[in-house]
């Protein structure tokens, strides 16, 4: 048997004591943590308290019935999957329907043949194992979505959503919003003469690099070949100036060894900002960061320009 706390929960709601008696028979061998509710008010109250992947819940209480527990349930917006299992003596198709349009998964008749009822909740276990697999599924899928695979930093995507929140953050708090676009200098002349994978080694140092100068207010990633986006936010222009100089300084100092050599890149930087009332669409601050970029690239390399502000 499983351990306590990876046991599925399964909630039992049922006025009868009778019924919650044999309910609890049924499951006393079963690999299951059971809670019981006596009402349809206090099911809901353990619900929340422990979101239980499978509720067995009676179809006529004094207080909530089993139909509107369906309802709440699914009208809620639980991260995980619940299954409803109906017991009733209430058995015309009519009702049946009810219940199942109410969101029940499963019902079953009372008096229940405890096998029967041990026998569904087995059902209820395999959907909500497999919607756990289907969620823990996308969320891998969303991260990888979001990730750069070489350097595992954010990628363009998850800079463009991450910076879209944040520009109208700083519109209307007023805080002040820098972009700031680098791109390797040179970067081709290290795929030649040392391979790719050499290249590889430096677009991942320089991850490295800007991971270890980014902040929690802010969000660095690559955004292409050898191209890195970093966004700041809650700096002023000095600030930005000072971590993109530490940022140049650290890559420029950086030495590497390839086939016996030792081998050294710069970067160049653009960067442009914004504080206001009114916040630019990101791709056009982005496209201020390119120009400044250019110019850096124009007057030499390895340095940092800032857009003209307006
Ligand atoms: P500049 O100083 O003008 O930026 O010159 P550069 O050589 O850095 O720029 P260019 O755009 O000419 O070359 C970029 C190179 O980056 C070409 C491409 O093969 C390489 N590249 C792009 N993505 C990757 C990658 O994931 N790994 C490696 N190793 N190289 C890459
Ligand atoms: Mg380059
Ligand atoms: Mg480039």
């Amino acid at each position: 048997m499983s351990a306590a706390k990876d046991r599925l929960k399964v909630l039992v709601a049922d006025d009868s004591a009778v019924y919650r008696k044999l309910v609890e028979q049924a499951f006393c061998e079963a690999d299951f943590s059971i809670l019981f509710a006596r009402s349809g008010r206090e099911a809901i109250e353990l619900f929340t308290e422990h979101t239980p992947a499978i509720v067995i819940t009676d179809w006529v209480m004094p207080d909530i019935s089993g139909i509107e527990l369906c309802r709440r349930i699914r009208a809620g917006s639980p991260t995980s999957y619940t299954y409803i299992i109906i017991l009733t003596s209430v058995s015309d198709k009519e009702n049946v329907v009810k219940g199942l349009a109410a969101g029940a998964d499963d019902y079953l008749t009372k008096p229940f043949h405890p096998k029967e009822l041990l026998a569904r909740a087995e059902v209820g276990r395999r959907i909500v194992e497999l919607h756990r697999q289907v969620e823990a599924k996308n969320r891998l899928l969303e991260e990888l979505a979001l990730t750069d695979s070489l350097t595992g930093l954010p990628n363009r995507r998850a800079i463009d959503e991450w910076a879209a929140r944040q520009l109208s953050g700083a519109a209307r708090h007023g805080f002040p919003f820098w972009v700031v676009m680098v791109d390797l200098d040179n970067f081709k002349s290290v795929n030649d003469s040392s391979g790719h994978d050499a290249g590889d080694k430096v677009l991942k140092k320089f991850a490295e690099i800007l991971k270890t100068n980014s902040r929690r207010s802010n969000i660095c990633g690559r955004i292409g070949g050898e191209e890195f986006l970093f966004v700041l936010t809650h700096a002023d222009k000095d600030n930005v100036q000072f971590v993109a100089e530490r940022i140049r300084k650290e890559f420029e100092e950086q030495e590497f060894l390839f086939g016996g050599r030792v081998i050294k890149l710069t970067a160049s930087f653009g960067i442009s900002g914004f504080q206001g009332k009114k916040a630019p669409e990101f791709r056009q601050l982005l496209n201020q960061a390119d120009a400044a970029l250019y110019t850096a690239k124009h007057r030499g390399r390895n340095r940092i320009e800032f857009a003209p502000s307006e």
